[in-house]
């Protein structure tokens, strides 16, 4: 776990120190607390706290659900077309 904390953060600084956004941080957490291997704040596969990874622009989901959480188009109202 040391070793993931420093590794992590030095791809902060490296990084620029760069923060993710309040949607970022919202959508991140909301598919880790619905994720199978989440468990008493951490990821059961990292062993981070995902309240910190979180904010972290530079940290990933190591299953990858993030980026699919990210690849997913934002809902926009009024631009469906009518089913009619
Ligand atoms: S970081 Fe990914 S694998 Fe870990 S708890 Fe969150 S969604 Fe699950």
């Amino acid at each position: 776990m040391i070793h993931s904390i420093v590794t992590s953060a030095t791809r902060f600084i490296v990084g620029g120190g760069r923060l993710a956004s309040s949607a970022s941080r919202q959508t991140r957490l909301a598919t880790c607390h619905g994720c199978e291997i989440f468990s008493a704040g951490r990821c059961q596969s990292c062993g981070c706290f995902v309240a910190i990874k979180s904010w972290l622009a530079h940290e990933t989901c190591p299953l990858g659900k993030w980026d699919l959480q990210q690849l997913t188009p934002p809902a926009t109202e009024g631009t469906e077309e009518s089913p009619v």
